[in-house]
C-alpha cells in the first residue's frame, strides 16, 4: 500500500506520526499525533484515531485547535438537547456547507467554517429558546 505524505497546510512542510507526548509531554492521554515536521516553530498537528495511523482531520494551529473545540462544543449541544438527532444534526451541517455528510466533519474545518458553524449553531439554539451552557 502506498502511503500518502500529510503535509502541514500552514508551511507545506511533510508531517510526521509521533507520540502524543511529544506535544503534550506528560499530560499526555496517550495515542499519536501527526505534528508539523518544523514544530514547535510550526505549532501545527492533529490527533489520530486510537489504533490507526487515520488522522482525525487536518493540521491545525493554536487558533484553528481552539476553534474546532468551541465549535464542536456549541454544534454538539443541538443533539445533545434533543433539538435535533445526532444524524440529523450532521445533515443539518451537511446541508449547510453543501457538503455530504459523510464530509461534515468539524476536524476537517477551516477558521471560516468554524465561524459559520458556530453562528448557525447558535442561531438554532436561540431559536429553541435554550439558554447556552445550561445543563439538561
Ligand atoms: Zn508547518
Amino acid at each position: 500500500m502506498k502511503k500518502q505524505t500529510i503535509r502541514c497546510p500552514y508551511c507545506g512542510s511533510p508531517a510526521i506520526l509521533k507520540d502524543a507526548s511529544y506535544i503534550y509531554g506528560h499530560h499526555s492521554s496517550g495515542g499519536r499525533v501527526y505534528v508539523c515536521s518544523r514544530f514547535p516553530a510550526c505549532d501545527s498537528y492533529v490527533g489520530v484515531h486510537q489504533g490507526t495511523s487515520l488522522p482525525k482531520g487536518s493540521l491545525a494551529n493554536r487558533t484553528l485547535r481552539k476553534k474546532r473545540i468551541q465549535a464542536h462544543q456549541i454544534f454538539d449541544q443541538l443533539w445533545r438537547k434533543g433539538i435535533f438527532s445526532r444524524e440529523e444534526a450532521y445533515r443539518w451541517i451537511g446541508d449547510k456547507f453543501c457538503l455530504q455528510t459523510r464530509q461534515a466533519h468539524i476536524g476537517n474545518f477551516s477558521d471560516y467554517m468554524c465561524d459559520q458553524l458556530i453562528q448557525e449553531a447558535s442561531k438554532v439554539l436561540q431559536n429553541n429558546l435554550i439558554p447556552l451552557g445550561m445543563a439538561g
